[in-house]
């Protein structure tokens, strides 16, 4: 699923395109990503200028004319692609905005499982999928960092997979920065060293502007707002690499099930460390 980077490289796409842009037409193919009925979604929209595009955590806030947003979290498959209209048409387009300028921007999703939310700019904050949004992974200072895994007990991958705890890493990146940070998956977060600590912060921030520069990981169907792959993929190191020799060391990666997720490591980079040892 697209996580920070692929929805920053979308936001940061449709930044330079979108603003300005007065919505023409809208047409739902499908009214169950929306909230609304179709019509009124359609005739809510139809007229409003966009005014920005943002992003909290792996969520999208387009900001609009009189006052309107729509919040979209594009979930397991979805995707926003800035075209021609003359460009082919993924049959799981489910929405097309028709822009004055002449362009569209298409919403497809293959799963079905994203969802668009319109509502006026003044609700966004308080929308319950945004106001239990932890901090985001590329704001948070070192300090606050340190502050919130010494509270927690539990391991720490699924930490990283909280939103509400820190918002913006999925499987891929949290599999990614632990890897980078040497720390195993299943090292309870109270128990990490402040070393540890401070690897991990940093490992957070290397590997997710590393990401972005590469205009994220295209496993599945990601694709940013032009319809391009990202590439960030060829530097995983371990998502998506069970039994593949380690780039570090040579040893195989290992993967396991943690709350119904894989996890990917390398058990010799990556050592649990017993509770009681300082480093
Ligand atoms: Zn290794």
């Amino acid at each position: 699923m697209p996580e920070l980077p692929e929805v920053e490289t979308i936001v940061r796409g449709l930044k330079e395109k979108l603003p300005g842009q007065k919505i023409r037409q809208v047409k739902v193919n499908l009214d169950k990503v929306l909230r609304e009925n179709k019509e009124e979604f359609a005739s809510l929209l139809t007229g409003l200028v966009f005014q920005g595009v943002s992003r909290r955590g792996k969520m999208i806030i387009f900001d609009l004319s009189e006052d309107w947003s729509l919040v979209v979290h594009l979930k397991m498959t979805g995707q926003i692609i800035y075209t021609r209209p003359e460009a082919p048409v993924n049959k799981h387009t489910h929405l097309v905005f028709d822009l004055a300028k002449g362009n569209q921007l298409r919403y497809a999703d293959l799963r079905q499982f994203g969802y668009l939310i319109l509502l006026k700019t003044d609700q966004v904050t308080g929308l319950p999928q945004l106001a239990g949004l932890g901090p985001d992974a590329l704001e948070i200072s070192s300090q606050e960092f340190g502050k919130l895994i010494a509270s927690r007990k539990g391991a720490i991958k699924p930490l990283l997979l909280n939103q509400s705890f820190l918002a913006g890493l999925g499987n891929i990146y949290s599999d990614e920065v632990l890897h980078l940070a040497q720390i195993h998956p299943l090292q309870p977060a109270g128990s990490l060293t402040s070393a540890q600590i401070e690897r991990l912060y940093k490992a957070i921030r290397q590997v997710l502007t590393r990401a972005i520069k590469l205009k994220g990981s295209s496993v599945s169907n990601y694709v940013d707002s032009d319809g391009e792959r990202g590439s960030f993929q060829e530097l995983h190191q371990v998502y998506g690499r069970e039994g593949k020799p380690c780039f570090q060391c040579g040893q195989p990666v290992k993967r396991l099930k943690l709350s119904s997720r894989s996890t990917c490591f390398c058990p010799s980079c990556q050592k649990l460390k017993a509770l009681d040892r300082q480093e």
